[in-house]
């Protein structure tokens, strides 16, 4: 590694430690010409998916994109930075295991949500609102009843869905009030839909 300070490329790893659950590895080293020492961070080049964009264009998949997104999302949130880079190494490991080579930039938001949702509420609905960017309430009350679900499966006592029905059938007597929307929603209101209900199947609470 080149030294950052009088750049020869010179130099000794003093100490070698893992670092956030082996995934990535911390060297301390030592610039044999001047001295001084430097510290480089060792952590998994990410594989070869891209991403497609809306107007077609390619990039590499960047990792510290979603890190960022999260952080703005759970900023003045108590969620410790630890969590977060948990979180941002469960999408990444998902996103390398359910899409080879590219993925489009909107499953993106799909994935991040999907695990988002385990993590902290606020933070979801922020992050929600700007990747869906929310045109009315019910899109609102539609992300609350998927937290809703999110928290009865966590078992967390205290799920404040409207008293006359269970929590369990709030999302579906959603979808069904939905039905009755004007035709310019639809296609809109049932791509959501589709996502919602791959959200539950994956959460496995839907038979
Ligand atoms: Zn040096």
């Amino acid at each position: 590694m080149r030294c950052p300070f009088c750049h020869s490329d010179n130099d000794k790893v003093l100490d070698s430690r893992s670092a956030q659950a082996g995934y990535r590895v911390r060297r301390k080293r030592v610039c044999q010409e001047c001295g001084r020492r430097f510290v480089t961070m060792e952590h998994i080049e990410a594989l070869n998916v891209r991403v497609v964009k809306s107007d077609e264009t390619r990039e590499p998949f960047d990792r510290e994109k979603i890190r960022r997104g999260i952080e703005r999302a759970c900023s003045k949130r108590s969620v410790p930075s630890e969590k977060i880079e948990a979180t941002v190494q469960s999408i990444e490991a998902a996103i390398y295991s359910e899409f080879d080579f590219e993925i489009p930039a909107e499953k993106i938001g799909e994935v991040v949500l999907r695990f988002l949702a385990t993590v902290d509420e606020v933070a979801y609905i922020r992050f929600a609102s700007v990747y869906r960017e929310f045109s009315d309430a019910k899109d609102f009350l539609r992300i609350i009843s998927v937290l809703d679900k999110t928290r009865e499966e966590n078992k967390e006592p205290n799920v404040q869905t409207s008293s006359t029905r269970p929590p369990k059938f709030a999302k579906s007597s959603t979808e069904n009030a939905d039905g009755g929307e004007s035709k310019s929603n639809q296609s809109y209101d049932k791509e959501k839909r589709s996502k919602l209900t791959k959200k539950s199947r994956a959460a496995g609470d839907r038979s």
